[in-house]
């Protein structure tokens, strides 16, 4: 039989969640109360729609906007200009909420239903202008109610460049940015608002240069060696080699330089390549197996090859102590309600992406909470989910049915779509950080979780290796 709790003890534990949720309630409604400010600032970002590690002015308006809430800045932490972190508060626990701010190459979009470049090079097409002002308002709320309550503990936001195939986070890892952190929580913008378990397949790129002689195509094509032969010959081999590697392993490619004109003979040619799969030994093998199908056809072309790593990320490791509190606080906020104007362009961008009905109840609501997940992209959040216990969600920042890097996805995320759905992860990742801070057995909990999961012998050893961060990739 249960031991019954004497009634001052209930009362008094009654009291206590009274309180409790008293408490989160003000954090939410100062968070509403601010909706217009993060909304101007993601929507700046937006327009801005800088590339991996060139993202200066973006970084710098988040650095501005934490530093005048009394955070103290360290920028160009792990030799990147745009990488920082933000702190307030000390000691134990420290919480570090993500934050990006990288656009896409190619996806330039103006906020209309329609597809219309907004003329630039660049667009937000996976709402990563969401991604660092949502993050950063809900280290600013955090810190409020530290303050008002004389709350122990540091609250830090990490300002994370270049995670669209840049790695930022992976170079952080590699020099200890993390190493004091107790406890990782993130988000990222989607069509729906999901808080369940996350996966990501681990990932690694390069660029694989091919160099040969120029010559008359037609003059004297006996004196050229063709890079681009040389590219072809190595996509020839890695075609063939998709029937022997597990079939979910995922590989592609794109030509990044073929040469000038047909009549000369191109004495460079570079192709960009991406391996991934749910396990990273997996996509070591196929890596190796890649740079062996280049330096077969350097041999073949009679030309010569060198590469260089790119990216390369871990899996995501999922935390399921954190997960279901995360997942409960989502819950609690609710998901986003359009007006009129608002379904208007969602019928719209709906009907673009040829779907016959508006599934209005992927913004409304939000999904049953499950402990596991098919990975489908990747992120660098996996390096920092091996070294911290780490949580994130999804919060519905794009018109349901949208896929990210879509020019739909940049649409939505730079009107009031995208601000509305921010909110959501604002809040959520909010009320999260307050239940660590209150209950910090949670951290031991979690942190007992992540050694479990990631097994006694493991040793962190980046999948891009010991280069420097790729500071011109997007260049
Ligand atoms: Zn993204």
């Amino acid at each position: 039989m249960k031991k019954l709790l004497p009634l001052g003890a209930l009362l008094l534990l009654c009291t206590l969640s009274v309180n409790a949720q008293k408490k989160k309630n003000d954090v939410l409604k100062q968070l509403d109360a601010k909706a217009e400010t993060y909304s101007e600032i993601a929507h700046t970002i937006w327009g801005l729609a800088e590339m991996g590690y060139l993202e200066e002015k973006s970084s710098a308006l988040l650095q501005e906007t934490l530093a005048a809430e009394g955070f103290s800045i360290e920028k160009g932490i792990a030799g990147i200009p745009t990488a920082f972190v933000a702190e307030y508060g000390s000691g134990y626990p420290v919480i570090g909420i993500l934050g990006e701010y990288d656009a896409l190459p190619g996806l330039s979009q103006e906020a209309v239903p329609e597809k219309k470049s907004a003329g630039g090079e660049a667009g937000h097409a996976c709402g990563h202008h969401l991604f660092g002002t949502a993050s950063t308002a809900a280290a600013i709320s955090v810190k409020d109610w530290m303050k008002a309550n004389n709350i122990k503990g540091t609250i830090r936001f990490y300002g994370c460049p270049a995670e669209e195939g840049g790695s930022g986070k992976v170079y952080m890892v590699r020099e200890g940015v993390f190493d004091d952190v107790d406890v990782a929580l993130h988000w990222h913008p989607s069509s729906a608002n999901a808080a369940s378990a996350g996966a990501a397949l681990a990932n690694k790129s390069a660029k694989f240069r091919f160099y040969g002689i120029s010559a008359h195509a037609a003059a004297a094509p006996q004196m050229g060696r063709s890079a681009l032969d040389g590219v072809e010959a190595m996509n020839y081999m890695v075609n063939m080699m998709r029937e022997h590697v597990p079939e979910d392993a995922r590989i592609h490619y794109v030509i990044t330089e073929g040469g000038e004109a047909p009549n000369v003979v191109p004495d460079f040619a570079e192709v960009y390549y991406y391996a991934r799969h749910n396990t990273r030994d997996v996509v070591v093998d196929i890596f190796d197996r890649m740079v062996k199908a280049a330096e077969g056809a350097a041999l073949g072309t009679g030309t010569t090859m060198e590469y260089e790593m790119i990216g390369g990320t871990h899996e995501l490791l999922p935390n399921l102590t954190l997960q279901k509190m995360m997942h409960d606080n989502l819950v609690k906020v609710g998901g986003v309600t359009y007006n009129e104007e608002e379904k208007a362009f969602a019928e719209k961008i709906s009907k673009s992406l040829g779907n016959k009905t508006l599934n209005m109840e992927m913004a409304e609501t939000v999904q049953p909470y499950k402990e596991t997940a098919e990975a489908f992209g990747s992120t660098d959040v996996g390096d920092v989910s091996y070294t911290v216990p780490t949580a994130g969600l999804g919060a519905a920042t794009w018109v349901p049915g949208t896929p990210a890097h879509s020019w739909q996805a940049v649409a939505a995320g730079g009107m009031s779509i995208g601000s509305k759905g921010m909110m959501v992860a604002a809040k959520t990742i909010a009320l999260t950080a307050m239940d660590i801070f209150e209950n910090p057995k949670t951290v031991e909990a979690a942190k007992k979780e992540l050694e479990e999961r990631r097994g006694k012998d493991f040793k962190y050893v980046p999948m891009l290796g010991n280069r420097p961060p790729a500071l011109d990739y997007r260049k």
